[in-house]
């Protein structure tokens, strides 16, 4: 199937459940309202003369344009190009550039970013872009009335032409270790993905799925719109940006059974002082994913949010993104400590990063993918591809893992993020599982710093908890020690408010890096 295929086969299904919900504006879509708007949309910009193959940026955050936006361009083959909605002008003009955008879909503005205002700033120097769409703006208002008054054949003939190895989507990684590089990928892997990671979560059409993580990211647009159109469930949008009260509140107000986050945005809901006022008893299942998922955090979430049922999921951009997911039958310890086995349809191998040698269960070393999941390649990077995907085509993710007998890996850390003290290996997300045990810490992040003697010593970063004094070196040697190897135990402490992350809600060790050499002096 193609993604518009997929999307008619729920709407041919379900066509009176709900599809959509947008609680800012409290508007909401059934999947037969769903499919009119986004075939408007998709005849609207088939008058504007956007083919098969051409580049369509979307530059918002979360909202139900977006999502109208991501299906219309799957009908018509567009490839759809995510930019994400924290980029200033120097970076919206890298990526209009780096993707040849031929139309900008945009919000007028969010917060204090003026995009109107940078759109303007970079044009001149875009010769390829086109057409700027302002959301909400009489110009794009003009594109659905002219979708609507259009015949809906040469809709269904541009559809006949696609097919499900095209390129659909670009998406840009995180940036978490440096400049984002843009994923080219299919209506086959993600559509497929989004597919497999609902079946793994049991979703049918009576799921409704809280969606805080951003749409310009894979969480957001395959784990949760696509999970949740190729099952008949309903999406639910709580807020623009991540916020943790209104994510309760929608979580609450649209009993939703399924709710998604990154760690951190988990730890940010459970210490919300309203908590115990959201009645959060329809929650089944959900998916914590994209960074190292604390067994404490998941904990929590299991007993105190009541998603039994929560799952892990282990992915990353180029990879559609899921490559690893915990099930619901699998047995807790195993569901809260690590992220789970092989998707359906996929392959992983540990090798030693330095020979490619393939190591036995038990033994750390870089994780490598393979199968339907793995990305066309890096837009317009043929060598960064090359170094990504090789002749076999395994993805090297540049993660390190450990599998077990049983085929559940655990996530020890990134390449670049492994610390290496005086010889000795060490991986931060050990050591920040530990002091996560510490009652008075609420999030800890654990780095390298350079050193004379050892070559790097450990710095941890840590967020106390409310009313906590803040935690010294000293304190943090006498509760580690004992417990944890000499080498492992923190040299220096640096209690902070909040960390350096992205959009995506991801710590930007690359950041504290920068910011500890300053510390240190
Ligand atoms: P960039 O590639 O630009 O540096 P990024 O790798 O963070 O950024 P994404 O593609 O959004 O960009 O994230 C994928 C990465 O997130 C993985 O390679 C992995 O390091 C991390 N990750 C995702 N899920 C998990 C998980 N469950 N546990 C640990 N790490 C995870
Ligand atoms: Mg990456």
């Amino acid at each position: 199937d193609t993604i518009g295929e997929n999307l008619d086969r729920a709407v041919r299904a379900f066509p009176d459940r709900d599809a959509l919900v947008d609680r800012a504006t409290a508007r909401r879509w059934t999947y037969a309202e769903l499919a009119a708007d986004v075939e408007a949309l998709a005849l609207g910009l088939l008058e504007l003369g956007i083919a098969k193959g051409d580049r369509v940026g979307i530059w918002a955050p979360n909202c139900a344009e977006w999502t109208l936006t991501q299906y219309a361009t799957a009908k018509l083959g567009a490839i759809l190009v995510n930019v994400n909605p924290a980029y200033r002008s120097h970076e919206l003009e890298y990526v209009l550039k780096q993707a040849g955008i031929r139309l900008l879909v945009a919000a007028e503005r969010f917060k204090s970013s003026d995009y109107a205002g940078m759109i303007e700033e970079v044009r001149p120097r875009c010769p390829e872009l086109e057409r700027v769409l302002l959301l909400g703006s009489p110009a794009w208002d003009a594109v659905g009335a002219a979708g609507r008054a259009a015949d809906p054949a040469r809709l269904a003939e541009r559809e006949r032409e696609l097919a499900p190895d095209d390129p659909i989507n670009i998406q840009y990684t995180s940036g978490t270790t440096g400049f984002p590089k843009g994923a080219t990928l299919s209506h086959h892997n993600i559509l497929n993905n989004g597919y497999f990671v609902g079946e793994l979560l049991d979703y049918t059409e009576q799921d409704r799925i809280c969606i805080p993580v951003p749409f310009y990211h894979c969480f957001g647009m395959v784990m949760g719109n696509l999970a949740a159109t190729s099952h008949g469930a309903c999406m639910v949008i709580p807020a623009p940006a991540f916020e943790p009260g209104a994510t309760l509140a929608a979580v609450a107000a649209e009993r939703c059974t399924s709710l998604y986050g990154v760690p951190t945005m988990f730890i940010a809901e459970l210490a919300d002082p309203d908590f115990d006022r959201y009645d959060l008893a329809s929650l089944r299942t959900g998916i914590m994913a994209g960074s190292p998922c604390p067994t404490e955090v998941m904990k929590e979430v299991i007993e105190r949010m009541g998603m039994t049922e929560v799952s892990i999921c282990y992915g990353m951009t180029e990879t559609s993104p899921v490559s690893t997911q915990t099930r619901t039958d699998d047995p807790v310890e195993r569901r809260v400590a690590t992220v789970g086995r092989v998707g359906p349809h996929l392959e992983v191998k540990v090798v030693d990063p330095a020979t490619g040698r393939t190591l036995p269960r038990g033994e750390p070393g870089e994780l490598c993918t393979r199968g339907y999941s793995v990305m066309l390649g890096y837009w317009g990077e043929p060598e960064r591809t090359a170094e990504a995907i090789d002749a076999a085509r395994w993805m090297h993710t540049g993660d390190l893992a450990v599998m077990d007998e049983d085929g559940y890996l655990a996530i020890t850390g990134r390449i670049k993020d492994m610390v290496i003290r005086g010889g000795e290996n060490l991986y931060p997300r050990e050591i920040e599982e530990f002091l996560y045990t510490h009652p008075d810490v609420l999030d800890v992040q654990v780095i390298g710093v350079p050193d004379q003697k050892y070559g790097e010593e450990l710095m941890a970063w840590i967020r106390m908890r409310d009313g906590a004094e803040p935690l010294t070196a000293e304190a943090v040697r006498d509760y580690c020690t004992g417990r944890l190897a000499h080498f492992k135990i923190p040299r220096y402490v640096h209690v902070v408010d909040e960390f350096p992350m992205t959009v995506t809600g991801k710590i930007r060790k690359v950041e504290m890096r920068e910011e500890a050499l300053r510390i240190l002096g």
